[in-house]
Parts: structure tokens; sequence; C-alpha cells
């Protein structure tokens, strides 16, 4: 199927519009068309044809070949000119459109319908010979790179060397005659590489462009960024085709990309750039350095050349109001793609612009305010994700640093690394466990992978809108762009900024607000969440049916955790408190006595410690829930390895070392993950937890006496298979709070409960409920005991699992909802049907996840537990679950 738009037929499709079908570039298109905006005629060939065409052994059905002479006829009568007439030619642009944007993944087409005789009658029409020659040389390089597969660079050098020659140093000096001679040598390179001629026939370049938009959705760049973006590979993209309108015939052409407000900042201004005597891909592609949109932006940077708003006043007003009108008609911020032909404005393209998370926070805050858009719709726009970039650390505006050289701000953020040159090396450096900064003369979709691995990108050519900058926008990474002191050497892998020498391997920082590039590493600070940042949570707040609570065991984290939003904590792990350096050895010799009473005495040194620990969290936590999870991992773990812990040891307990090592030899466990751990541990050295219960019983006594407010210790027995190990706990603990309490002379309310993470409590969460006052579902333990998967062994399998769709996500990043999901809501069902107000929350790595965090919502737990980091998130993303 194929739709019209721009015609002189002014009515619109429903199917048009609508991006599943027609791609979110042809979409917007006939959108833009149907408003009435100045959109040159054209078609868009549907994502389902391409779906057919991939299918079916990359064939065009017959239909298709109808609807498009069809719609091409449209197109020649809207326009007034014939494809391949040598008197009037129709030249077209193909391009693609994917139902998302994939910036660079799908390649254009421009000028398509020039050959040695439609030239002729391009240069007749238009009066200009030089404008054809000009447009017939782009088209051939473009051709032969996208659809024939013909390197660049080969047009490129052929280009360098005729501007050599004849001493000139920009294109826009070579004339008419120089073009001729240069598309006679493209021709040659085309034959030569090919060992076929051009293809002059302009159905056949038609043709030959349609298949090669196509097929580009199975390149393996597209692949790459799909599975980077969770972009299914059934949509297929669209193909639109449409009368190309010129923007290099000359001074009053132009052709530029526009921001309706700034996608870096979000501040309520133009931006953009633009070029004069141009074609579209040339502010992108960073050839030559664009010029500002607005009079404030020139002056502000301080630049020469004329601002579009001075040079071309009336086009650049006529632009102004379409502005106004695209972003009150989609009431959000566009991205948007125009050419003036000779004085008259035509519009190429428009989307919802990407946007640093600061400019997106920004952007909703403010189109509240003017009343584009509503509270609710603000929360809704907002990707938690994304917030992760501003909960981040930026640079410490008073740390000493170097400043190298200054670029474009590209991207905002700081991020230091060692210099990597290229993008094979940064992910062989960051699968190392290393940072990195990709350091590129400019980028393409091919480096897509090491931007990806790259903690920042500094490239030496390229403005504010070329590859690098918006990829970078659009995965958070700082990025510096068009730092042109910097040269590369890729021979010798080393790079000179200015007259500093630096080598691969060398330690650089990044300022992407600023444009800096730093000499080794610059101090960073944490960040502030107040302004724009602190109207959007609270607006998310009041949206948000769950509680967000966090996973914390230390104080500083907890800290963290509540000025992040916090509302408690759902999992203090107490192993982590048992690692430290000072206490590992009294750890130790508890777990390597030989009896009871030896474990006592090492235990005995390990209350005060833990009491210590507990208090320090409550004091943090004062008046919010606190779930502590009872010593968890197997014994094994903590097990010595190294012959100087032995000998430690050894002088402490008085015992052996011989002794000692096979003592360690018979607690080896071949598969501890599911040996003796969990709950196991408290039922067999039942002295463990009665010291850990002690020790939160008499912290949160001491606290309560102290502030006068009595924290709420949940505490909470893991890895519980049957409702007897809990009630033989449960027992234990309520013992031990007795105890306390009677010692103290007051009491405090605690809760108990249990951790669903075994398929058989959540199979019999019913009865365990008995015991129970709350179950946090530990969706990793639960991932892995319900997948067979162990989380530490599955690298070398999940990611091939993830790319052959047979997950289609990592499921310990992101719950599996359709298996491990139907044990969360079964077991939070019986659960509350033995107990109907019994607390439901989740603690796995989950907790951060905006799609488990959904599904969380949908099942009613009461709140979810993120690390302290992802606590914005989780909040942003539980209120985006209830609206
Ligand atoms: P991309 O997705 O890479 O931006 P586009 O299809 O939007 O690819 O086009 C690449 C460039 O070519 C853009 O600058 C666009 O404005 C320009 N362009 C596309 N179609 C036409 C046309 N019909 N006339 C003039 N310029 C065009
Ligand atoms: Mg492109
Ligand atoms: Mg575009």
């Amino acid at each position: 199927t194929v739709y019209s738009f721009g015609g002189t037929d002014a009515s619109i499709d429903p199917r048009a519009k609508d991006k599943t079908i027609t791609g979110g570039k042809g979409a917007n298109l006939a959108e833009m068309a149907e408003i009435g905006l100045p959109v040159p005629p054209g078609f868009t060939i549907t994502t389902e044809e391409c779906v057919k065409y991939l299918a079916g052994g990359s064939d065009f059905s017959d239909q298709l070949r109808a609807d498009v002479a069809s719609a091409l006829r449209q197109v020649e009568a809207a326009v007034g000119k014939d494809f391949g007439s040598k008197d009037d030619p129709l030249l077209v642009s193909v391009r693609s459109g994917a139902r998302v944007s994939m910036p660079g993944m799908m390649d254009t087409v421009l000028n398509l319908g020039l050959n040695d005789d439609t030239v002729a009658g391009l240069a007749a029409t238009s009066g200009d010979e030089r404008f054809a020659w000009d447009s017939y040389r782009r088209f051939i390089q473009m051709y032969s790179d996208v659809v024939l597969g013909v390197d660049h660079g080969l047009f490129e050098e052929a280009l360098e060397i005729a501007k050599e020659d004849k001493g000139f140093y920009a294109d826009t000096e070579m004339e008419a005659e120089d073009w001729k001679v240069l598309v006679a040598q493209y021709k040659n390179i085309v034959e030569q590489e090919r060992g076929q001629p051009f293809p002059l026939d302009v159905h056949e370049q038609l043709w030959g462009a349609i298949a090669a938009v196509f097929d580009s959705w199975d390149a393996d760049r597209a692949k790459v960024y799909r599975r980077l973006n969770d972009i299914p590979s059934d949509w297929g993209t669209a193909v639109n085709v449409q009368a190309m309108v010129f923007g290099n015939m000359g001074d009053t052409s132009a052709t530029g990309v526009a921001f309706t407000r700034n996608p870096a900042t979000g501040e309520k201004a133009y931006y953009g750039e633009y070029l004069i005597n141009a074609q579209g891909e040339d502010v992108v592609a960073g050839i030559r350095t664009p010029q500002y949109l607005t009079r404030d932006a020139r002056e502000a940077a301080g630049a020469k050349p004329l601002s579009m708003e001075e040079a071309m006043p009336d086009a650049y007003a006529e632009l102004a109001q379409v502005f106004d009108l695209l972003e009150r008609h989609y009431r959000d911020m566009q991205d948007i793609e125009f050419t003036v032909q000779q004085g008259k404005l035509w519009m190429l393209q428009t989307r919802s612009g990407k946007r640093t998370a600061r400019a997106a926070l920004k952007m909703a805050v403010e189109m509240v305010g003017e009343g584009l858009i509503d509270e609710r719709e603000a929360v809704l726009r907002i990707d938690p994700m994304a917030l992760d970039q501003l909960l981040h650390p930026r640079l410490d505006p008073d740390a000493p640093r170097t400043v190298l050289t200054t670029g474009l701000p590209a991207s905002p953020g700081a991020a230091s690394g060692k210099i990597v040159l290229d993008a094979d090396t940064a992910e062989q450096f960051a699968a190392r466990g290393e940072k990195v900064i990709l350091v590129r003369v400019e980028t393409s979709p091919e480096d897509i992978h090491g931007m990806h691995a790259a903690q920042g990108i500094l490239t030496a050519r390229g403005g504010m809108t070329s590859h690098a900058a918006v990829v970078a926008r659009g995965m958070g990474r700082p990025c510096v762009s068009g730092a042109s002191q910097v040269s590369i050497e890729m021979g010798a892998r080393t790079l000179r900024i200015g007259t500093t020498e630096l080598r691969e391997g060398d330690l650089i920082t990044l300022d992407g607000a600023k444009g800096q590039v730093m000499e080794g590493l610059v101090a960073t600070i944490e960040p502030e969440l107040v302004g724009d940042f602190g109207t959007l949570m609270e607006w998310a707040d009041r949206h948000r049916r769950m509680r967000v609570r966090t996973n914390a065991e230390t104080p500083d984290d907890c800290r963290m955790a509540r000025q992040f939003g916090a509302e408690g904590i759902g999992l203090c792990r107490t192993e982590h408190m048992f690692f430290d350096a000072g206490r590992i050895s009294a750890v130790r010799q508890m777990i390597l006595a030989e009896d009871e009473k030896g474990r006592r005495k090492a235990l005995a040194k390990l209350l005060p410690e833990q009491r210590d620990d507990f208090r320090q969290i409550f004091e943090v936590m004062v008046g919010l829930p606190c779930t502590i999870r009872l010593l968890d991992p197997p014994l094994h773990e903590f097990l010595p390895t190294a012959d100087a812990d032995f000998a430690d040891l050894a002088d402490v307990t008085g015992l052996g070392v011989d002794h000692l090592k096979r003592r360690a030899a018979e607690l080896h466990e071949f598969n501890p993950m599911l040996g003796h751990r969990g709950c196991r541990l408290g039922i067999t050295y039942p002295e463990i937890y009665e010291m850990q219960a002690r020790a939160i019983f008499e912290a949160a006594c001491e606290v309560a006496q102290a502030s006068g407010e009595a924290p709420v210790p949940e505490i909470m027995v893991p890895l519980v298979a049957t409702r007897r190990e809990l009630a033989i706990l449960k027992t234990l603990i309520d013992r031990m709070a007795q105890e306390v309490f009677t010692d103290k002379g007051r009491s405090i309310e605690y809760l108990v409960g249990t951790m669903i993470e075994l398929p058989r409590a959540a199979l019999m969460a019913g009865e365990i409920a008995q015991e129970a006052l709350f179950f946090s579902f530990g969706t990793n333990d639960l991932t892995q005991t319900t997948l067979g998967v162990s989380r530490d062994d599955s690298a070398r399998f999940l990611a091939p699992y993830v790319e052959k769709g047979i997950f289609a996500r990592d499921p310990f990043v992101s719950l599996d909802i359709e298996g491990v999901g139907q044990l969360v809501r079964m077991a939070s069902e019986r659960g509350r049907e033995t107990k109907p107000d019994i607390k439901l929350g989740i603690c796995g790595e989950h907790g951060g996840d905006p799609a488990s965090i959904a599904f969380c919502e949908e099942v009613g737990l009461d709140y979810v537990s993120a690390s302290p980091y992802r606590v914005p998130i989780a909040r942003l993303a539980a209120a985006q679950a209830s609206l």
C-alpha cells in the first residue's frame, strides 16, 4: 500500500498518519501537509510492504509496482514535472522512516532521477547549469554509497583532488564545468568498483533505492541499534518518496535543522543551524560548519556569519510561525528539517525532539506553566530511566583542572576515562571494566557500539546536530563535538590537542555542558535534586500509589536514599556488615567453630558491632519502616582462602592451621547458591539469628530512647520454602524481642515476615502467610530458581538469548513477567487470602526497573525497593504506572 501527501488533493487517509503504518517521518509529513504547511508532495510506502518484501525474498509485488506508479503520477501532476523527462524532470528523495526514529540508521538518497539527459533539463529549467551538475554529482555519490555500496571516501578523494588542482578551498567555488568533469570521474569510479555502469534509467534508480531502504532494516548497524533500544525486529521501515526542493540554488536558498526549544538545556528559544546554498546532508555531515539560526544565538557565540534571522528575514519569520504552530499542534518540542528554495520555505520533517533529561524536565514543567500540557501528562512524558543522567555526579566547579581545548557542548554531563580511538577498542576496554572516552574525527552509525561502551564522546568535527551529538544525547552520554584543535594520528594511535600530545589509554575528562576537554581526572560532586526536578517529582508523588523504599545497608547510602525520596528501607542486607575488614575474622571464627559454644563466643564479639550498625541506620531512617534481612549467603562465601588468613585465624583461636583448613574443606559446597544459606543457617545455627535479632531490638530500643521516636524494624527471614521454617524462626525472633524488651524496660513495634524467593514459597504462600506479616519478593533469587539460571554464570549465554529473541530482555534486569511474574501474582493473591492486610513489596534488582514497576502496580504491591540512585526513577515509574 502507498499513501500520498502534499499533492493537489489535500485530504489525508487516517492510516497515513499512523506511525505504525507509515513510520514516524511519513506520518508526520502527512500530518504537516494536512494542517496546511508547505510540504513537497510525495508518497509513503508502508512498513507492511517492507515486512512483506523482506519475508518474500526481496521481491516487489505487482500491486506495489502499480501503486507506486500511480502515486508517482500524482506527484508529477502536483509539481508539474515528469519523472525522467529531459525537458523538465521531476527529482525525488527516497527516505526511510521507521516507527521510531533511528538516527542515522537508514540512508536517504537525494536528487534521484538525474542522468545525462535529465541533468540538461534541470539546467535549462533552473537556468543554472552549475546547480544542475552539482546536484548530479551529489546524486551519484549518494546513490553509489547507499544503494550500490561503493565507498564514499573514493568520491570525496576525487573531489579533494579536483579542488586542489583548481586551488579551491570550498565546494561552492566549483563551477559547472568542474562538476561535469567530476561527474565523469564519479561514473568511472562506480564502473571500476562495481564492474557495471552507474544506472541511468530513472525507474531502475527508484526501485534500487526503495530496495536499499528496505534492506537497510536488516543491516548490522540497524540491528545493533534495535537491540540497544528494545525495538522489535518485525516492525520494518516505511519508504518516503518525495519531490525534491533545493537548498543549493544560490544565495537565496538554504537548508537547516531546528528545534523549537533548546534540546540540551530545555530553554524556550529557537535553536538550530542552517547553511546557505547547501543540501540537507551537508548540515548533519559536518562538512561545512553551519551557521546560527537566530541572531541572539549568533551574538552569544560571538560568531560572524549572519544568522538566518538576519540573512533571510522573510523565510525566517515564516519558519518561526511554523515552529509555534507545530508546538501547539503536537504539544511538544519539535525537531525540524527545512529547506528554503529561492526564498520559499519547505518543511521536510518534524518529530518530537530528543532531549537531555534536564531539558525534558524543564520543558515538561514549563509547558505545564504555558498550559500546553497538564501535570499528569508532564509526569508521563519523562522517561524514568533518563533521570539517571541527572542523578549522577557532575564536575566540581571548584576542582582544579587543565582545559586542553573547548568544543561544542553537544551533550551535557561529566565523564572521565581513558582515550580510545575507535569503537572496537572502546568495547574491548569497557569489557575489561575500564572507563573510556571515545575520540573520533566524527562518528558514524558504525561507531554506535563504541559510543555505547564509552563514558563520553569527543569529536574533532561536526556541529550540535552532528551524528555524535544526536546519538550521545539519546544515550545520555556526555559529548563534546567539533573540537577542531583535536587532531588524531590513527597510525601512531596518538592525539594532539593544541600543543599537548596524548596517547590512547591516557586519561581525559569531558564536560559536555561546557564543551570542555580536560587533562586527567577532574573531581565530581553529587547532584542537587531541586528546581524542575523537585517540581516534577512532587507531581509524580502526588499521582503515585505504591511506596518507594531503598536497598541500603550503610548510613551513607541511607542518607543518600532519603535525599532521593526513599520512604524506608526495603532491603538491608546484613552480610555486607559481616565482610567488613575488622569483623571478618570474628565471622570466620564463628563459622569454623567446632560447636555451639565456639560459635557463641565469636558471635558475642559481633553483637556490639551489629548493634551499632543498626543503631546508625535507624537514626538516619527514624520514623520510617526498615526491612532487615537476617544473614543469607552461604557460609562458604566467608571461608578464608589465603594462607595468611588461615595463619591469622590460627593465632586468635589457638587452633592449628591444618585443623582450620580441614574444617574449611568440610564446609566447602558444590552449589552454594542452593546450599547452606538463608533461613537454613538460622535453623541449624539458631545462635546466629539470635545474635542478629538481639542486635536489632537493642538498637531499636536505644534509638527510641534517645530520639523519642521508635523505628519499626521489619525482620525478614530469607529463603523460606516452608511454613514450618518460618514458624520456628519467628518463635526465635519473638523470644529475643521479649528478652530485650524485659531487659530495656520498654518495647517497640516490629514485624516478622519473609522473602518470597523460591518457587515453593510462592506456591505455599497461603500457608506461609499464617506466620508472616509481610512478604517481600526477592526477585533476583526467584528468577534464578524459577528459570534454573545462575545469574552469575549467565553472562555467557544471556546475550545470545536476548539476540535470538528467547528473552525479550535480560530477566535479571527486567522481570520475566510472563513466567516469574505469575509466581509473584499468585503468591500475592494467596498471601492476601490468608491475611488481607499482609504487606507486599519487591526488593530485587527489578524494583528499580520501570517495566517491572508497572507490573508491581498491576499486582497491587504496597511498595517497591530500589538502590538509592534508582529511587527517583522508581518514584516516577510508580507514578506513571498508576496514571
Ligand atoms: P535522516 O533520517 O538521516 O534525517 P532524511 O530522510 O530526513 O534522513 O533526509 C536527509 C536529509 O535530506 C535531510 O536534511 C532532509 O531534510 C533532506 N531531504 C530529504 N528529502 C528531501 C527533499 N525532498 N528535498 C530536499 N531535501 C530533502
Ligand atoms: Mg541519514
Ligand atoms: Mg531527517
